[in-house]
């Protein structure tokens, strides 16, 4: 699975410097397929801030291993307010058995994720 309806190739692709956006993504499809239900429910037009990423993204290089976005659970939603931020975890939680879910006002993004091991929130 290469692309949804809504969400082209590259924006699933890792968007790091390192890679120069040329590691093919490897993202699960029920991510994309879950990402995409988010944006058939709130029926506007959504941005992915970070979908995929490499091994040499900077925000991962800097863990002990990789997290969700390099095992291609994990998406990040560009959003304006608190209102669309509520709806898609709600949704996600609820309808989309989504696990890892944490909001940023000050950064803008709804992070989601499908990780194994449960429930999970924290701050950014
Ligand atoms: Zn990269």
């Amino acid at each position: 699975m290469r692309s949804t309806a809504n969400f082209s190739e590259q924006e699933w692709n890792c968007k790091c410097g390192a890679c120069k956006m040329q590691v093919p993504h490897d993202m699960l499809p029920v991510t994309m397929r879950s990402t995409q239900m988010i944006r058939n429910y709130l029926n506007t037009p959504l941005s992915l801030t970070s979908a995929f990423r490499c091994k040499q993204h900077p925000n991962e290089v800097k863990k002990s291993k990789g997290g969700q976005h390099t095992l291609g659970t994990a998406v990040d939603i560009k959003v304006t307010n608190g209102a669309d931020a509520a709806k898609i975890i709600a949704y996600a939680i609820k309808s989309l058995d989504v696990q890892g879910w944490a909001y940023s006002k000050r950064l803008g993004f709804v992070h989601l994720d499908w990780r194994d091991t449960g429930l999970m929130t924290w701050e950014y």
